[in-house]
């Protein structure tokens, strides 16, 4: 990146005028900000976008964490398979049906079921459950149940799903390699968006940022991956190391750190909602972990969607993916309260009751 040439006023006004508008070098440029100033800048012109595109106020969903079992050993994971420290648990389908009928007590209009990765028939047929049970809330559900097959997932969006957040994690499949097992098939994963697509859902992704190794031309990279896969929906967040996983046992943390993280989640957010424009970008719980203002600065970088957590609080310090997990002992009535009063803050409300369908897939 020519820093020289890098005109940020321009390279902003005609972000901000057109989606796809940057060129890759141009993005990179716009991750790379590091003074307070330009990422300022950054950020206001994200969030006008955001404003311009997806209206003033914030969707939020519901979040149930379903299970902590999985099939997987993501070197990154809290809940990874390998992890003999977890206690390991899966909600009763009583359990997440009074948990989305809490959320629609609530005024949650959109519900987001999310787990470890489990395959086979017995695990398809229990979500088909679920969401049958469900369906007369009328909540726009999302699932986040990892790699399925694309009959499993047809059968899940008959039942009731709509949307479906799948991350790539890293569009290089380079550095997928290094961060999973040899049985983890990046590929595969596209494929499953793939499927996705195919079979009627609104089709989220998204990666971590700040992964070791990670550079900004990667993270470029996988700005131009949503754009060529055409998502709807973006969920990204730092990477936070857990101590009891093999990438992050040997992470020494500091405060520095932390800022960086989180600066760097901003910045993606930013310039992604500066490329896509109409996709609903979610401002994810990690930021939170690193920052207790981390969600709100994420909705002022440009997303629009917040994921509130309204699994009983019995089981929250058991789905615990990063170190510093927010809200363990907040049930979804205090997070409720805590939410307005945050967003309120910040200047913006929360459309309660709507369900917030990304502005993108209404186009499609
Ligand atoms: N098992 C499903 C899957 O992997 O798609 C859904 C649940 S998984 C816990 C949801 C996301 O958590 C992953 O896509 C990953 O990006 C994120 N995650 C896992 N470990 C993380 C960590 N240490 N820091 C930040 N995000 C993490
Ligand atoms: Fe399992 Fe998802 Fe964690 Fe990977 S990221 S270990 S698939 S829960």
């Amino acid at each position: 990146m020519e820093n020289e040439r890098f005109d940020l006023e321009d390279v902003l006004r005609r972000a901000s005028d057109a989606p796809r508008a940057l060129t890759p070098s141009e993005i990179e440029g716009l991750l790379a900000i590091e003074d307070e100033d330009g990422m300022g800048r950054l950020f206001a012109a994200a969030h006008a976008v955001k404003v311009r595109r997806c209206g003033m106020g914030v969707a939020a969903r519901g979040l149930v964490e379903a299970g902590n079992m999985c099939a997987k050993d993501c070197l990154y994971c809290g809940i990874r398979k390998s992890n003999s420290a977890v206690r390991r648990y899966a909600l009763s389908a009583d359990e997440i049906v009074s948990a989305a009928e809490e959320a629609k007590s609530l005024d949650y209009a959109s519900l987001v079921i999310q787990s470890g990765e489990i395959e086979g028939e017995a695990h398809t047929r229990f979500i088909e459950e679920v969401l049958r049970r469900i369906a007369p809330l009328g909540l726009g559900v999302t699932l986040s149940l990892g790699e399925q097959t694309e009959e499993t997932y047809a059968r899940w969006r008959a039942a009731g799903a709509e949307r479906y957040l799948l991350r790539i994690e890293t569009s290089s499949p380079a550095l997928y390699a290094r961060l999973h097992p040899a049985d983890c098939s990046w590929e595969r994963r596209v494929e499953c968006l793939r499927a996705l697509r195919r079979t009627g859902y609104q089709v989220g992704t998204g990666v971590m940022c700040a992964l070791p190794g990670q550079t900004h031309a990667d993270l470029a990279a996988d700005i131009l991956f949503y754009a060529d896969l055409d998502v709807d929906m973006i969920g990204m967040g730092p990477y936070i190391p857990h101590a009891d996983t093999p990438l992050g046992r040997d992470v020494k943390w500091t405060p520095e750190d932390a800022a960086q993280r989180l600066e760097l989640g901003l910045r993606m957010i930013a310039v992604t909602r500066l490329y896509l424009h109409d996709v609903n970008i979610a401002a994810a719980t990690a930021l939170q972990a690193l920052d207790p203002e981390g969600r709100e600065k994420g909705l002022l970088a440009g997303a629009n969607v917040v994921m509130p957590n309204v699994t009983d609080v019995a089981y929250r310090a058991d789905y615990q993916l990063y170190a510093g997990k927010p809200c363990l002992n907040e049930n979804s009535t205090l997070c409720r309260g805590c939410l307005e009063r945050r967003i309120a803050a910040i200047g913006e409300t929360i459309n309660w009751k709507q369900r917030g369908d990304s502005p993108h897939w209404g186009k499609r």
